[in-house]
C-alpha cells in the first residue's frame, strides 16, 4: 500500500486509495467579462492551462466536496446541495473570487451526477463523491485578482473511509487559521499549509491532528478535513463556528439529528483543559471527526501535551447512532424531515 499522504488522515487501504478513479464527464464554465458561461457537460478529460495562470501564483483555488447516493429504492439523491452552493460562494467571497449563480451550480452537479448514474454501482457504498471547484485563469504574473476563472465538477466514487478508529495529537506548536484568516473557507491554502504538521504528527505515530486556536493553543478546533465533536456524559458537543474552522455540513446535519432525538447538544468553546479534566474525571467521552467523506472518524487515542486520553468507541457509542440516522436519511431509509435530499 502505498505510503497515506491525504490529509484526511486515516489508517485505512481505502482511504489511501479514495478519489485517484475519475469517473466519466465533468462539467465546464469559464468566468470571462465578468460573467459565468452556462457550462457544459463534457467527457472528463486533461485540461491545458498556462504557466502564467494566476491559481498556479496566488492561491486563488476553493473547492467543495460533497457526495451522491443511490438510495435504496433505486432514485438517486444529493446531499444538502443548497448548504453547500452557500458553502461555496462563501468561499469565493472571501478569497475575492465571483460566485456562482445557483442555476449554475446544480446544473454542473446534476449533470455530472445524471451522466454518471452507472458509476453509482461501481462502488461498495453505492456514492459519488462530488468535487467542484473554481480556480483562477487568468494568463499573468502580477500579484492580482484574476479576471478569469473555471469552474469544474468532477466525481469519483465514495468508496468507506476512515474504518478504523484513528489516532489524534493535540497540535499545540502549528496553527491551521488564525481569526480574520480563512479558516472558514474551502481554499487549497488551508490545507497546502496543513501537510506538514500533519506529516510530523505521523512521524509520530498519529493518524491525525486536531488543530487548536492560533493564539492560545487552547481552544479545540476542528480536524484534518473533519470537524470536530464530542459526546461527554451524553451531551454532544462541538466546537462554535468562530471564523476559523469550516461549517461543516456533517457536523450541522449531527446537531440537527442529535436535537430531534432528544440529546442535549452544546456549540461552544472547548478547552483542551476541559477535555483533559474530563477524561480525568472518568467521565465516558466519545470524540469522533464529522465529515463527508467519513461522516464519523470514530477517535481512540488523544494525545494532550504526551498525555495519552481513550475515548469511548464502543458499539453502543451514540456517534453510531447518529450517522446510522444520518446514513438512513441520505439511502431513503429515514424520513427526510429537513428536505436535505435532493432527488434527482
Ligand atoms: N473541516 C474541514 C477543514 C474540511 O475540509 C471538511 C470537509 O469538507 C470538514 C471540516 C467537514 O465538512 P463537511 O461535513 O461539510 O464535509
Amino acid at each position: 500500500m502505498a505510503q497515506d499522504t491525504t490529509l484526511a488522515t486515516s489508517n485505512t487501504a481505502a482511504a489511501a486509495t479514495f478519489g485517484m478513479q475519475p469517473t466519466s464527464h465533468m462539467f465546464l464554465a469559464e468566468y470571462k467579462n465578468g460573467s459565468w458561461s452556462s457550462g457544459q457537460l463534457q467527457d472528463f478529460h486533461k485540461i491545458t492551462l498556462s504557466p502564467f495562470a494566476l491559481c498556479f501564483h496566488y492561491g486563488q483555488t476553493i473547492f467543495e466536496g460533497m457526495k451522491a447516493f443511490r438510495m435504496a429504492d433505486g432514485r438517486l439523491n444529493i446531499f444538502r446541495p443548497d448548504k453547500h452552493h452557500g458553502r461555496i460562494n462563501a468561499s469565493l467571497s472571501r478569497m475575492q473570487m465571483p460566485e456562482l449563480p445557483k442555476e449554475l451550480f446544480m446544473n454542473g452537479i446534476t449533470g455530472v451526477v445524471q451522466a454518471d448514474k452507472d458509476w453509482f454501482e461501481k462502488d461498495s457504498e453505492h456514492a459519488l463523491y462530488l468535487r467542484p471547484i473554481v480556480i483562477a485563469s487568468e494568463e499573468r504574473l502580477g500579484v492580482k485578482v484574476s479576471e478569469e476563472y473555471l469552474f469544474i465538477v468532477m466525481a469519483s466514487p465514495a468508496g468507506k473511509y476512515f474504518v478504523n478508529p484513528v489516532k489524534a495529537k493535540v497540535e499545540t506548536t502549528y496553527t491551521r487559521a488564525c481569526e480574520g484568516g480563512t479558516g472558514a473557507a474551502k481554499c487549497g491554502g488551508n490545507y497546502g499549509a496543513a501537510f506538514y504538521p500533519a506529516h510530523l504528527a505521523r512521524l509520530q505515530g498519529f493518524d491525525q491532528v486536531i488543530w487548536t486556536d492560533g493564539t492560545h493553543h487552547e481552544y479545540i478546533e476542528e480536524a484534518g478535513a473533519m470537524n470536530l465533536m464530542f459526546v461527554v456524559d451524553g451531551t454532544l458537543m462541538t466546537p462554535e463556528l468562530s471564523g476559523t474552522i469550516l461549517d461543516g455540513i456533517t457536523r450541522n446535519s449531527m446537531l440537527t439529528l442529535a436535537a430531534k432525538n432528544g440529546l442535549k447538544t452544546d456549540v461552544r468553546k472547548i478547552s483542551v483543559t476541559d477535555l483533559e479534566k474530563w477524561f480525568k474525571e472518568g467521565k465516558r467521552i466519545e470524540a469522533f471527526g464529522a465529515g463527508t467523506a467519513a461522516v464519523v472518524a470514530p477517535i481512540k487515542m488523544i494525545d494532550i501535551k504526551g498525555n495519552k486520553y481513550s475515548p469511548y468507541i464502543g458499539d453502543d457509542a451514540i456517534m453510531f447512532t447518529l450517522k446510522k440516522a444520518l446514513n438512513d436519511i441520505k439511502y431513503g431509509l429515514g424520513k427526510d424531515e429537513w428536505g436535505w435530499n435532493y432527488i434527482l
